[in-house]
């Protein structure tokens, strides 16, 4: 398939891009690795007359790490991200979530900020970037603002973001000695979107308690959805087998997925109690070498 004709543009900053946007209005897209992007082009799902590239724009795949907080520039790749020291020590789940997207190609090109803008419904980084707590900086004619994730994601293929806004950093908050973090993904096949996807986040307490917990699945909504029952089961006494099935159950509760070509909605909800029982047990054996054998 062929995309209908378009202008196309690659400004060497960012306050060009932003004006291109404002000049162009609805009918620019931004474009920045075109894993997603181009083959709805190419489908014609979308046909925009302008398309503007951020390729040349300086400074936005780079990786920062301080005491409080990791800063992943928008067009970070995902191999860039499944491959970075910082992000593997720190944010396992998102290199979790990076190490599964697509296939090389896809991996090479495909970017974080693509990805969240993209919002797909069963993509796999909203759902980390959510249990992760992290924030979104976007550009526009107004200046620059932050969103939090749990608020950027709107419906799928809907962000917050106004047509004239560029996510430039997603920021994440670097967790302490006693958090850790998995992402977990169910798919039929390698190079596929997730059936169902489980990005957690956990904070040992004293005792063999989870003090806190983030549990977020994808696949099974229009956005990433929070399993907050099952939170409060994990946090609610020691984190035993018992308690993990228990939140694994939680979790299956008040789901209404939708049935495609990959799974039914029956399918998704049975799996994704079992989902997230691994994800936690994956986070939580992260955390505690001695304890094994929750994720059975
Ligand atoms: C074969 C294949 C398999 C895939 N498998 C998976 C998978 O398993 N899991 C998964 O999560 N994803 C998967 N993807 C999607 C992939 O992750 C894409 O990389 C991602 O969705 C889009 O990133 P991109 O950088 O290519 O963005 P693009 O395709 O360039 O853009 C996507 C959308 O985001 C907008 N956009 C891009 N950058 C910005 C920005 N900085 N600010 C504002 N808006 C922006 C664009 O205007 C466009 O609307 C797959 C894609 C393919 C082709």
């Amino acid at each position: 398939m062929i995309p209908r004709a378009f202008e196309y543009f690659d400004p060497p900053t960012l306050e060009e891009a932003v004006a291109l946007l404002e000049q162009h209005g609805e009918d620019a897209k931004l474009m920045a690795g075109g894993q997603s992007l181009l083959p709805m082009m190419k489908l014609r799902m979308v046909s925009p007359a302008v398309v503007v590239d951020l390729w040349r724009v300086p400074d936005l795949d780079t990786i920062r790490r301080d005491d409080v907080v990791v800063r992943i520039g928008a067009m970070t790749t995902h191999y860039a991200l499944q491959s970075s020291e910082v992000i593997r020590n720190t944010l396992p789940a998102l290199a979790d979530a990076a190490r599964v997207v697509g296939d090389p190609l896809v991996r090479n090109l495909g970017t974080i900020g693509g990805s969240a803008a993209h919002a797909a419904h069963n993509a796999d980084y909203p759902a980390v970037l959510v249990a992760l707590d992290a924030e979104l900086q976007a550009v526009g004619p107004a200046g620059t603002r932050s969103i939090v994730a749990e608020d950027f994601f709107i419906d799928t293929f809907t962000t917050c973001l106004e047509p004239t806004e560029i996510v430039t950093e997603i920021s994440i908050p670097v967790p302490g000695d006693t958090e850790c973090s998995a992402y977990l993904k169910l798919s039929r096949r390698g190079t596929d979107f997730a059936i169902v996807g489980v990005a957690t986040a956990l904070t040992e307490g004293e005792g063999g308690r989870c003090d806190d917990a983030r549990v977020v699945l994808t696949g099974v909504g229009d956005t990433p959805v929070r399993a907050t029952e099952a939170e409060e089961i994990l946090k609610a006494g020691p984190l035993d087998p018992e308690r993990l099935r228990e939140a694994g159950e939680a979790a299956k509760r008040n789901l209404d997925p939708p049935s495609d070509v990959q799974a039914d909605a029956q399918y998704r909800v049975d799996v994704s109690g079992v989902y997230v029982r691994r994800a936690v047990a994956a986070a939580w054996e992260r955390s505690q070498s001695d304890v094994s054998g929750l994720g059975n």
